[in-house]
């Protein structure tokens, strides 16, 4: 399918597969369901939440798009392997990838181990990297791809006792940008989402009183929500947003400018 002009206005994602990592809850779940509504047949990939995952794929189903779930671990390459095997066979070679399964910790740096190092760079920067190159193969093939790489403003503005996060975070920018250079030839582009406080179960450890000086402290007066960030995501894999490549969007209410 090229990409031209004569999209669906209404469904203009159909024929397009797409999978989301992390799409049983929270944000991932919110853009499985904004591309499913937006006429994409979606994989909403999970680690171990079965029946939240399906409750998501039932609710993208009830756009007319077809849904299927994948548990499959991204920070295990052969997981991944078999989770764009499984895509392909049931759904077709993926058009859309969207990076979003990640981790936070909070940590003072003195207090942040190896282990703890190694998980937050594995969830959210190495999952990344295994993902991109299993489905790179099928996109570089039919020309067309588009990659969107779900980091956090602390990646841009680093995060306070969040040094491996935001380390994590940042180096996904990186490779956003490094990669769209790489792709831009092979018609696939690049983009990431730095989302600010969104309300999922990612801030369940913050208190209320913190989450109220975040409201506070962010311009537009409240948390973001999933679906502030899911239409993000979904302008950037439109058809309007094909000249788009190697950036980075921010939903954050104006908490970072
Ligand atoms: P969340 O509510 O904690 O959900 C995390 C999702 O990722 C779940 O679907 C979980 O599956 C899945 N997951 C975790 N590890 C996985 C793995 N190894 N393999 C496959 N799936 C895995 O998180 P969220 O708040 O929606 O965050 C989504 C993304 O946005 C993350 O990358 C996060 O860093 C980023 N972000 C979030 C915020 C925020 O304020 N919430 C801000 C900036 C950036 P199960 O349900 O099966 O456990």
């Amino acid at each position: 399918m090229s990409d031209s002009l004569t999209f669906s206005t209404t469904r203009p994602l159909f024929g397009r597969v797409a999978v989301i990592t992390g799409a049983s809850r929270g944000i991932g779940a919110a853009i499985a369901i904004s591309l499913a509504k937006a006429g994409a047949a979606v994989v909403i990939n999970y680690l171990s939440n079965q029946a939240r995952a399906e409750a998501v794929a039932n609710s993208c189903r009830t756009y007319g798009s077809r849904a299927i779930t994948v548990q499959a671990d991204v920070t295990d390459f052969h997981a991944v392997e078999r989770l764009i095997k499984t895509t392909a066979n049931e759904l077709g070679e993926p058009d859309i990838l969207i990076n979003n399964a990640g981790r936070a910790r909070s940590a003072l740096l003195l207090d942040t181990t190896e282990e703890l190092w190694d998980e937050l760079m594995d969830a959210n920067l190495k999952a990344p990297f295994f993902c991109v190159k299993t489905v790179l193969p099928g996109m570089i093939k039919k020309h067309f791809g588009r990659i969107v790489n779900i980091s956090s403003i602390w990646g841009i503005s680093g995060g306070s006792y969040e040094v491996a996060y935001s380390a994590s975070k940042g180096g996904l920018i990186a490779l956003t940008k490094a990669l769209a250079k790489e792709l831009g030839p092979s018609g696939i582009t690049v983009n990431a989402v730095a989302p600010g406080a969104i309300e999922t179960d990612m801030l369940n450890d913050l208190t209320v009183d913190d989450l109220k000086q975040i409201s506070e402290e962010t311009p537009v007066g409240r948390l973001g929500t999933p679906e502030d960030v899911a239409s993000v995501v979904l302008f950037l894999v439109s058809p309007g947003a094909s000249f788009i490549t190697g950036q980075i969007i921010s939903p954050n209410g104006g908490l970072v400018i």
